[in-house]
């Protein structure tokens, strides 16, 4: 601390040697009593007065007086300047306030240590103050002052188990939104959140105990206006007092803004798409059912898009160039965004728009195929397509039923999807739909089960349609028609069964099933003694196509010892549409093997006549079409005949199928056909009946 010294002499040579004397100290000098005055209203930090009391215009007494009732001055310390004989000034001096004399002639050594003395006495003074300034800062301002809430509280009594507030501060008052008085009053637990309440008492249970020192939690109050706020608490115990009680400090820091923070991040995850941004399906629910409500009365429908093709694309582009694709398909679409025309993505690759009070069904599909001109131009490069589904919310229907919503959403997308493989088109919802996607749901399940287990119940059975040699008239082959029923679903005929198989590649252990009873067919057919008779069986080219097919029918026909001279397999001609080479030599092996292979349903399709001589097959089924033909068509204008005696001529044997009528046989008959099948002769015949007729054809 540095000290200043104002020192009051009209005598010069005085006031020098006092000023050489204290050179240690920061000195100032007056020469009467008007400048002292002017020099101390100059100076507020002057610590120490050295006062003549004789001076001219205005003494000392006149001074000490002006000084006495000034406020300003009441640490002024102030020593006065008296004369040896002087003895009442001394004490008149003192009265007016000095705090000490020095006598004149000033004794040098005399002078300096009086004046340390009360430099001393000054600097301890100062010391103090801090002091006392210091623990009224820690003490009073931070409580008062402190952006957070501070309470002290007694440790707790019968009465009042959480303990009695002593002093809460005004933070504490201003979370809460409550003064320190109700507070004491009503006690905490009385304005903290039910759900919060146990685990506080818990903790400061054990903070009484000794078990902790401190705890700290979030919480709730309830301010008087019912509304809700979040804070951080840490409560410790301060050290126990004479009588044993534990009392406790809390610090409360109001953290609902952090908590509305993260509560409006953590809606915005739940209720967004992480990649692209767009509204998820919880918004979707969400904004549906709210809707439900809300909007009674006004048109409300869904668009979906099925774009699951991106996923095709993966295996060649690799993931990360989907994900820029779907984002470049969710910019796409969200420019088609407006207040009633929300778009959502609901799952990876689909999207939604959910439209609200539109006109009628025109303007929903004019706006999907706005959709998908702006899909085809993103995914121009990518040649895929997708489907779009339309479901409208039926009013007071069933609205409120999301899942259900959503689900005809997806079945009416997906149909559109399966049916056209390139482009995008609309198909609406309605109940056919349903139905038709149920049912096929229903036989999806009845073939997985049929593939699932061991399968020794008939579900799946074959019957047996009768070939026979038109010359001679003898049954020269079966053909083994596969069959599906379930209590359930009746009777399914292939024709629905079978391209459902093919979609859901259930085609593959649902026919190896049918090879095998075939199979089985034929050694009952050897153990009756009619080796001759030979069993024809479907193939599909899904089944031809995947690997190992021909290897796996041919261990099976070693299994089970039968006579490959006696299998003959039915293909479609779609089966080269796929991949001619590959399949000629699938073909060519099991031929090589002893089986023979026909063409089914020649002339419904592909290839026809042009490519039949490149087919490595042994005899052409002609389609029914052709035979029905026969019926309406002038006799030598059927070019039934024609077909019949060119695969003759390229080498191959000739059935015709579904043969109905004596004329039919007779021009075939006339014509060279070499057998027959149909309705004629007998249709499809479960085993035993199979068998039977064999026996009486004999
Ligand atoms: P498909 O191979 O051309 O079989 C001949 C179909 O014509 C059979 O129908 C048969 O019942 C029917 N049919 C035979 N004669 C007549 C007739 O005189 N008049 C009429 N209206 N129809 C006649 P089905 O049994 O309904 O089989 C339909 C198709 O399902 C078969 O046509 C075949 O392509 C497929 N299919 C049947 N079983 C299997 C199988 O095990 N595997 C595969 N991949 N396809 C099979
Ligand atoms: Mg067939
Ligand atoms: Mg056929």
């Amino acid at each position: 601390m540095q000290i200043k010294i104002l020192v009051a002499d009209d005598s010069a040579p005085d006031r020098l040697i006092i000023q050489n004397m204290l050179s240690d100290y920061h000195i100032l000098t007056a020469c009467d009593g008007v400048e002292t005055m002017r020099m101390l209203e100059e100076h507020d930090d002057i610590n120490m007065l050295i006062l003549d009391l004789k001076m001219p215009n205005m003494d000392g007494f006149e001074v000490l007086e002006a000084l006495k009732g000034n406020e300003r001055f009441r640490k002024l310390r102030t020593i006065v300047l008296t004369n040896y004989d002087e003895l009442e000034n001394e004490i008149k001096g003192l009265k007016l306030g000095a705090v000490d004399f020095i006598r004149k002639p000033i004794h040098m050594d005399s002078l300096r240590v009086r004046i340390e003395v009360h430099a001393a006495l000054l600097r301890a003074q100062e010391a103090l103050e801090r002091q006392l300034a210091e623990q009224k800062l820690s003490f009073d301002r931070v409580f008062e002052e402190a952006p957070i809430g501070i309470t002290i509280s007694r440790g707790g009594d019968e009465e009042h188990p959480e303990g009695v507030l002593l002093r809460g501060n005004p933070a504490y008052e201003q979370i809460t939104g409550r003064t320190t008085e109700e507070l004491r009053r009503l006690g905490w637990p009385k304005i903290t959140h039910p759900d919060d309440l146990k685990g506080d008492l818990e903790q400061l249970s054990r903070l009484y105990a000794g078990e902790i020192k401190s705890y700290s939690m979030e919480k709730r109050y309830i301010k008087p206006d019912g509304s809700i706020v979040w804070v951080h608490i840490v409560c410790a115990a301060l050290s126990p007092t004479d009588d044993n009680t534990v009392n406790y400090i809390s610090f409360i820091q109001d953290i609902s803004d952090r908590k509305k923070k993260i509560e409006n991040e953590l809606r915005y995850i739940y209720e967004h798409d992480g990649w692209t941004g767009l509204y998820n399906r919880n918004y979707l629910e969400a904004l549906l059912s709210a809707d439900a409500k809300l909007k009674k009365g006004l048109k409300r429908a869904l668009i979906g898009i099925d774009l699951s093709t991106v996923q095709l694309l993966v295996a060649n582009y690799g993931f990360q160039y989907t994900q820029n694709l779907i984002k470049r398909v969710a910019q796409a679409l969200a420019r088609y965004c407006t207040e009633s025309r929300i778009l959502f993505q609901p799952r990876e690759n689909r999207f939604v728009f959910y439209i609200v009070d539109y006109k009628d069904k025109d303007e929903l599909i004019a706006f999907s195929n706005t959709i998908a001109d702006t899909l085809m131009s993103v995914l121009v490069t990518e040649r895929i397509g997708g489907g779009i589904g339309i479901v409208e919310i039926e009013q007071g229907g069933d609205e409120a039923d999301i899942d259900m919503l959503l689900r005809r959403l997806m079945i009416a997308s997906e149909r559109s999807l399966s049916l056209f493989e390139r482009g995008f088109r609309t198909c609406f919802y309605d109940d056919q739909l349903e139905a038709l996607v149920n049912r096929e749901r229903d036989v999806v399940e009845a073939l997985n089960a049929i593939a699932e287990h061991d399968y020794s119940r008939d579900d799946l059975f074959l019957q047996y349609q009768p070939i026979i040699d038109l010359k001679t008239g003898s049954i020269l082959s079966f053909e083994a028609l596969a069959r599906l029923r379930t209590g359930k679903l009746g009777l399914v005929p292939p024709m629905e069964f079978i391209p459902i198989a093919e979609k859901t590649k259930l085609i593959i252990p649902i026919g190896e099933r049918v090879i095998v009873k075939a199979l089985q067919f034929l050694n009952r057919l050897k153990e009756l003694g009619r080796d001759d008779v030979n069993v024809s069986i479907n193939i599909s080219a899904i089944q031809l196509l995947n690997p190992g097919c021909a290897d796996r029918l041919l261990e099976l026909i070693r299994k089970m010892q039968v006579a490959p001279k006696n299998i003959g397999i039915e293909i479609t001609e779609s089966v080269f549409a796929a991949d001619f080479e590959h399949i000629n030599s699938i073909l060519q092996e099991l031929r090589d093997a002893g089986i023979s292979v026909a063409i089914d349903d020649f002339g419904s399709g592909y290839s026809s006549l042009a490519r039949e001589k490149e087919l490595k097959v042994d005899c052409i089924k002609i389609a029914k079409q052709f035979i029905d033909r026969l019926l309406v068509t002038e006799r030598n204008r059927a070019i039934t005949g024609d077909i019949i005696s060119m695969s003759h001529r390229l080498g191959h044997r000739v059935v015709a199928e579904g043969v109905e009528h004596d004329v039919q046989l007779k021009y075939l008959k006339d014509h060279n056909c070499d057998m027959v099948q149909g309705y004629l002769i007998s249709v499809p015949l479960d085993e035993d009946d199979a068998i039977r007729f064999l026996e009486r054809r004999r």
